[in-house]
């Protein structure tokens, strides 16, 4: 099938500056394979509460619902925050885009190239050779989402709140395959992170992952970590890990800590990927910058697209199948940041910044 067809959905503030951008990409990597695009927009967060008067309108998700991809760019800033907590858009967005789709794996890249070492805020000597790790969170399980969660009150008349943390064997199951996948197509190590010293769950999650990797990926290296070393190792020698992945709390920390190791936010992208399988037969998924919406540059021309660029590269290994088109535009925004010296204000550290049009131009130069 060489049609790809995906929903683009910008979002607010630099969201629809750096979605164009990655669009240029796409269309000249696509058409250089011989593929065709068809994507269509849509309104969501702040663009979708202005236009049709909700973060995730009915018309958005039925178009997210007839493609095999979303595209999304990033939602909320400054004009929605005096909503109520539950219509933000961030919440009232992506919330319920993961649940409608059940995305589960979260898969997030923590890249960070030995040029750009000076972005981390970690000494250039304890990365030489940059970053190049990768966290896969589980998203739709655990205290996040467990029953009960409420808060009640207390015949002594103080408050008593309660967060549930559950997970299956299936759940369990399913992104342990995730990162298997993910680690043979890298250096096929994985460290799955727990807390099974203490919590129930974790005791469950560590069993059910040993005998799932003894029984389906005996040839990769398996290790176990406790969460509170992971998040000191990661600070320590990041490169120590090859894939690292968790529960749903455990990675929201993790891969955040391993984002500001990994320096500026304009150059992390992200997976999430569903249950279900796409017409392609390859997963269906949400691809989006790890970062916000930046308001503070928002307008000014100067956002790094390369996030979001590298979410539709993406976008084409995973629901697409197409890992080679996504490589050569990895490699492609690799030269401009590095070899080319193009670096926006974000990666600039005293060099000349270029503004997100000419990134771009040379990313697509080095296509070509
Ligand atoms: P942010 O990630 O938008 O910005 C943090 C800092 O990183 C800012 O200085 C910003 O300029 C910089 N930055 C982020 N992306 C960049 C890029 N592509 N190029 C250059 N610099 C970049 O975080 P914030 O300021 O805390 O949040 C702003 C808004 O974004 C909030 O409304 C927040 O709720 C929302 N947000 C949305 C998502 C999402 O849609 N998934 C995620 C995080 C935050």
């Amino acid at each position: 099938m060489s049609t790809l067809k995906f929903a683009v959905l910008p979002g607010d503030y630099i969201g629809p500056e750096v979605m164009s951008e990655a669009l240029r990409v796409l269309n000249h990597a696509a058409s250089a394979a011989g593929l065709t695009l068809d994507y269509t927009f849509a309104d969501v967060g702040g663009a979708g509460i202005d236009n049709h008067g909700q973060a995730l309108p009915a018309s958005t998700l039925q178009i997210c619902r007839n493609s095999d991809a979303i595209l999304f760019g990033s939602v909320g800033g400054p004009k929605w925050e005096t909503l109520p907590p539950k219509e933000q858009p961030e919440r009232a967005a992506l919330l319920p885009l993961r649940k409608a789709f059940n995305l589960f794996a979260n898969i997030r890249p923590g890249l960070l190239y030995k040029e750009l070492t000076d972005a981390s805020p970690l000494k250039s000597e304890r990365i030489p050779e940059g970053i190049d790790i990768v966290c896969i969170r589980e998203l739709t399980g655990g205290i996040y989402f467990g029953q009960p969660k409420t808060t009640i009150l207390l015949e002594n008349g103080e408050f008593q709140a309660i967060d549930t943390m559950i997970y299956k064997t299936s759940e369990i199951e399913r992104i342990a395959e995730v990162a298997a996948v993910t680690a043979k197509a890298r250096g096929g190590r994985v460290c799955s992170v727990d807390k099974a010293n203490v919590l129930e769950t974790s005791v469950l999650w560590r069993k059910t992952v040993i005998d799932y990797f003894a029984k389906n990926h005996p040839e990769l290296e398996l290790s176990h970590m406790y969460v509170d070393n992971a998040a000191m190792q990661l600070a320590r020698d990041p490169n120590q890990f090859d894939v690292l992945f968790t529960e749903n709390m455990f990675g929201d920390i993790l891969s955040d800590e391993m984002a500001v190791i990994c320096g500026s936010l304009g150059m992390m992208s992200s997976a999430s990927l569903g249950t279900e399988r796409n017409r392609h037969g390859h997963p269906f998924g949400l691809y989006e910058p790890a970062g916000g919406t930046a308001p503070d540059i928002a307008g000014k021309g100067v956002a790094n697209p390369c996030a979001q660029i590298l979410s539709a590269a993406m976008m084409m290994r995973y629901s697409f199948g197409h890992p080679e088109i996504a490589t050569k535009i990895e490699a492609a925004v690799r030269k401009a940041a590095t070899v080319d010296g193009y670096r926006t204000g974000d990666i600039a550290f005293g060099q000349k910044a270029v503004g997100t049009k000419e990134m771009t131009d040379a990313v697509i130069a080095n296509l070509s």
